[in-house]
């Protein structure tokens, strides 16, 4: 997590498409209809709290208040416990975040596009995650992007939940997950980041 990639947007692109590759076999649960059954979860239980394994430094790119990449950078990872989380998190967001929920199609603050441009941030950490230039409109009822703001700023995990492999969309820094990628995405990547609204928080830019 801590190598020498580079940050420019093919590096990225390169990246994400090598992803999906290497994803081979994963199934669009349900097609563009459907991000995850609501209220399902991946099988994680509140006692991880969805708590890395490598409680190592990460790297970022990180991205200032109005929306100005300030380079990669190494951060401590957040880590609390599920009491810790608790405390900070409504108890629907902690739910997604934390036990890898599903918000209910069409009920999240951020399935329709906005009406300016911004940045999505991580609930959990504030980690930046996707640029609203990437949004796009799905019809699935959650929140669609073609691509991260930064491939360092989320990590992917196979998900066998459930007896279909998918591939879940996680914040880097904090771990908290954010939703699912699929491979009916609309052009350059072809992909769909399917994520939370309440993974999220918009950030309007001028
Ligand atoms: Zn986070």
């Amino acid at each position: 997590m801590t190598d020498q990639r580079h940050d420019d947007t093919n590096t990225t692109r390169r990246r994400l498409l090598v992803g999906t590759l290497a994803g081979a076999g994963v199934l669009a649960f349900g097609g563009l209809s459907g991000c995850a059954r609501a209220e399902e979860t991946t099988g994680r239980t509140a006692a991880n709290a969805n708590t890395p394994a490598d409680q190592g430094p990460v790297t970022i790119a990180v991205y200032d208040s109005d929306g100005r990449l300030q380079g990669l950078q190494q951060r401590p990872r957040v880590i609390h416990t599920p009491a810790e989380w608790r405390a900070q998190l409504s108890r629907a967001v902690y739910h997604i975040t934390r036990e890898s929920g599903t918000e209910r199609a069409f009920t999240g603050a951020y399935y329709k596009l906005p009406s300016q441009h911004g940045l999505y941030r991580c609930v959990c950490c504030d980690t930046a995650l996707y640029d609203s230039a990437t949004q796009f409109h799905s019809g699935t009822g959650w929140p669609s992007f073609y691509q991260p703001i930064n491939a360092h700023n989320v990590v992917e995990h196979r998900d066998s939940s459930f007896g279909v492999t998918r591939t879940e969309i996680a914040c880097t820094r904090c771990a908290a997950h954010l939703g699912h990628v699929f491979h009916d995405g609309p052009q350059p990547t072809g992909l769909r980041y399917c994520m939370n609204s309440a993974a999220l928080t918009f950030h309007p830019l001028r």
